[in-house]
């Protein structure tokens, strides 16, 4: 298997390109628009800059944000320095770093949309731009919504996010996240170098269009950010639910998924870039070492099994109650009131913090927090009662 091609030329298809490109294999990334401004926050944690170094060293222009702030549905917010920067790209700028590494690792990029794939021969054939091509094998990372192979399930309206949102050239120095009552999904505010990535993300089918506009709108006039020459946008995000990441198939004879395709996104916070950028990167690993059998199980080792436990909490986290108020309000009351739990949120920002050893965390740091929430709130503190609090007990 030398001769590989690459359906899209994004943060996953553009990675794994230059990862088998510089292991001799002949890649052809095919992209029907190359590096363009993709609808996307553009916010890198910390993680994906620990593994991809390059992210941050390169010259390219970004943003490095130190600074957060959360807001409730009720207006209650907490800012906060995060102890690992989260480092914010335009897409064309990122996208355009990453086609550049694959095209000087020696794969060709050819800006054309891929309209068919066969792979029922000896070799895939591929339709891309009026033309018949042939590769050994074909990667599949055309984002969220390609159904390019019969044979694979398309995500559907329970594994999809809508987003809507604005660039507004204006500049900002933190990020913001509010959240919404009974609402899964937030709002956000990414400054990049430039101008400001504005969003709101919920699930696909709970919430009328408009309706999020609405939120959008308002929230941009809460923020106070001047709307001269902002561009609207729209997109979709995968939002997968548990049983699509534990039994969505991602490879075959001679294709395989990754990024979006592969439905690889955190289902709580929409983080998607990571995961795009190492699902390739594990990809064209197991294809190096002609083992793509293997690439599920290394996908659910890094980190799709992290997803699958995000995605059954993650309706809980958006609507679910704490001491008699929503969990997204408490999370910024106790932001503000306790500095065990402001160490908990940095690392989960950051990426250091995975969702599976989160409750045990939690657990562990609960008397402290408990302890700290109700002096906040109430100047002393029913000691007795925290002592009562039984760690085996499910958390609220
Ligand atoms: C509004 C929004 C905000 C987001 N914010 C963040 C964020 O701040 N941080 C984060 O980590 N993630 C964020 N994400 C998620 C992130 O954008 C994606 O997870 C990431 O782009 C996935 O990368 P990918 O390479 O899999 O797919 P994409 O980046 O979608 O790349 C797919 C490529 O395939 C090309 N393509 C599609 N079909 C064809 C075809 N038939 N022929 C040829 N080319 C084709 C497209 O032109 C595109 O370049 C956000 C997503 C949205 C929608």
């Amino acid at each position: 298997m030398r001769e590989i091609a690459i359906v899209g030329g994004g943060p996953a298809g553009a990675l794994c390109g230059e990862r088998l490109a510089s292991h001799g294999f002949r890649v052809t990334i095919f992209d029907e628009r190359l590096a363009w401004e993709k609808p996307c926050g553009g916010g890198l944690t910390y993680k994906a800059i620990e593994a991809y170094p390059f992210l941050l060293d390169d010259s390219k222009p970004k943003k490095i944000v130190r600074t957060a702030e959360l807001i409730s549905g009720g207006g209650h917010r907490a800012r906060f320095e995060m102890n690992r920067p989260i480092v914010i790209y335009a897409r064309k700028v990122l996208n355009g770093l990453l086609l550049d590494r694959a095209v000087a690792a020696g794969c060709t990029a050819i800006r054309s949309r891929v309209t068919s794939v066969d792979i029922d021969g000896a070799k895939v054939r591929l339709m891309a731009g009026g033309e018949e091509r042939h590769s050994d094998f074909v990667v599949l990372a055309a984002g969220a919504r390609n159904q390019l192979l019969p044979e694979t399930t398309a995500l559907g309206t329970k594994d999809l996010e809508v987003t809507l949102g604005y660039f507004v050239p204006t500049e900002e120095d933190i990020i913001k996240v509010k959240f919404l009552k009974e609402f899964e999904g937030y709002l956000w505010s990414f400054p990049r170098a430039d101008h400001l990535s504005v969003g709101i993300c919920a699930k696909m089918g709970q919430n009328p269009t408009q309706q999020l506009r609405r939120h959008l709108d308002e929230f941009v006039v809460e923020e106070k950010i001047s709307m001269a020459g902002a561009k609207f946008y729209s997109h979709m995000l995968p939002s997968p639910q548990a049983q699509t990441i534990r039994g969505r198939r991602i490879v075959g004879r001679n294709w395989a998924m990754a990024g979006d395709a592969a439905a690889c996104v955190d289902p709580i916070t929409g983080e998607g870039l990571y995961y795009a950028l190492r699902s390739g990167d594990l990809l064209a690993q197991a294809l190096v070492e002609g083992q793509p059998q293997a690439y599920p199980e290394r996908l659910r080792a890094a980190f799709s099994a992290d997803l699958e436990f995000a995605a059954n909490i993650a309706r809980k986290i958006f609507r679910g109650n704490f001491l008699g108020g929503a969990i997204t309000t408490r999370m910024v009351q106790l932001l503000n009131c306790s500095p065990a739990f402001r160490d908990l949120i940095r690392d989960v920002f950051s990426g250091s913090q995975d969702y599976r050893t989160l409750k045990r965390r939690l657990w562990d740091q609960f008397g402290i927090t408990l302890l700290e929430f109700v002096r906040a709130f109430f100047g002393s503190a029913p000691a007795a009662s925290i002592a009562r609090l039984d760690p085996r007990e499910p958390l609220p």
